[in-house]
């Protein structure tokens, strides 16, 4: 590599003098012996020599430097971990999203993931274009699993009543809730709520980060979170947690509560449950935002979460009403884990629009983080949040 170098400079020097002896000659024969025309061309002449000269010197250099800054990439990328675990990113997306996602996973790869090599499941409910796939896997590390949702977890089970629906949609969306009169995306809510992870892609695996086109990650995660999660006992983490929109979950709560008393074997002595209760017994609407999420697969595959998902999809409030995945996931959360076993990353510096998780002090400091820590929800959106609720309850 040394001599190489040394040998690219050698040549770059006298490609440069041999480029300079030329001029120079024709400098000579210009001012001397040239009438006025061929002057003009001897200048055309001139101008297409110290071109080429320049950019054969140009090309020498690039080629030098993309050497050199290829060597630094590679020392620092140097991070072969020893232990990894079973885990794999989880993004549901569509072929149009190709542009913000790109955005995201470049960001991804360079504050985490180019040092780990965590494998991709993309999935979507109409096939990913081979244009979409190539440049997917232009911009990662990781290997890529493209599925296909199968119709079965996207479409109406036989007993939903789709006039009911279809007028709870059109009565929502004159009511101006938000997403109200959007079908497909109380489809992407119920199978984020309760089929993604049965996926069979997602079959080997045991970990799951979810990730959105559009998210950013500000902060270097020099660390590996899956195994975080692993070695210390925890079920299920989160950046941010907001509240939710009323309008969009009449029934949710009622429905937690009937299957918390028809299934009352399944839930533990222990739990979360002081999160989401306000002081009289009903939903304060917290939850755990769920475009950011990583959590334990094998906790949604259990009996416990199963059981919740499908007593809530027989009640019909995914269609009737508006469920989001996030108060879906958090209520299971909170009602079959204990504080423990969730875990609040306040160190990855997150933005999903419009809110963040940007890590203060010293964190913002040491993580290299651009964000701003006062754009953080607990600071700019005060009320917002119920992080800091998260953080004061005790553990058990
Ligand atoms: P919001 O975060 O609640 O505003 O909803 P998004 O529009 O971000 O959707 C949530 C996630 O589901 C994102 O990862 C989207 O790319 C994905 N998504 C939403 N609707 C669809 C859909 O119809 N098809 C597919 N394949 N993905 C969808
Ligand atoms: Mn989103």
């Amino acid at each position: 590599m040394e001599t190489r170098r040394d040998l690219r400079g050698i040549l770059f020097v006298l490609v440069v003098f041999v480029g300079l002896a030329v001029i120079w000659r024709d400098l000579r024969y210009d001012f001397n012996f040239a009438s006025d025309m061929h002057k003009a061309e001897l200048g055309r002449r001139r101008e297409t020599i110290t071109q080429t000269v320049t950019s054969i010197a140009l090309q020498t250099q690039i080629e030098t430097q993309t050497e050199l800054t290829t060597e630094i990439v590679k020392l620092s990328e140097d991070v072969s971990p020893a232990e990894k675990a079973s885990a794999a990113f989880v993004i549901l997306t569509r072929n149009k999203d190709l542009k913000g996602l790109r955005e995201t996973l470049a960001q991804l790869e360079d504050r985490f993931n180019r040092r780990y090599h965590y494998p991709y499941v993309f999935l979507n409910n109409e096939p990913f274009s081979d244009d979409f796939k190539e440049r997917v896997r232009n911009v990662v590390s990781g290997e890529c699993h493209f599925g296909l949702i199968p119709t079965e977890h996207w479409s109406y089970p036989d007993y939903i009543n789709q006039t009911r629906a279809a007028e709870a949609r059109k009565d929502m969306a004159e009511r101006k809730v938000i997403y109200g009169g959007n079908e497909s995306y109380r489809h992407m809510c119920r199978y984020e709520s309760g089929f993604f992870f049965r996926h069979p892609l997602m079959n080997q695996f045991k970990w799951y980060w979810r990730v959105e086109p559009d998210v950013k990650f500000a902060c270097d995660i020099d660390y590996d979170p899956f195994l975080f999660m692993e070695k210390n006992n925890k079920k299920y983490g989160f950046t941010v947690s907001i509240k939710e929109v009323v309008e969009t979950i009449p029934t949710l709560w009622n429905t937690t509560m009937d299957f918390m008393k028809e299934y009352r074997h399944l839930i533990p002595e222990k739990n979360l449950m002081e999160f989401v209760t306000d002081d009289k017994g009903g939903y304060n609407r917290c939850h755990f935002w769920s475009n950011f999420e990583i959590g334990s697969l094998d906790f949604l595959r259990s009996e416990q979460y199963m059981s919740y998902f499908d007593y809530l999809d027989r009640a019909g409030g995914f269609f009737y009403e508006r469920w989001g995945d996030a108060p879906v996931h958090s209520l299971g959360v909170t009602m079959f884990l204990n504080k423990n076993e969730v875990h609040w990353f306040e160190d990855i510096g997150y933005y999903h629009g419009p809110l963040w998780n940007c890590p203060k002090g010293e964190l913002n400091k040491n993580k290299k983080c651009w964000c701003l820590e006062e754009d953080s929800i607990e600071t700019k959106n005060k009320g917002w949040s119920c992080t800091l609720n998260f953080v004061a309850l005790p553990n058990p």
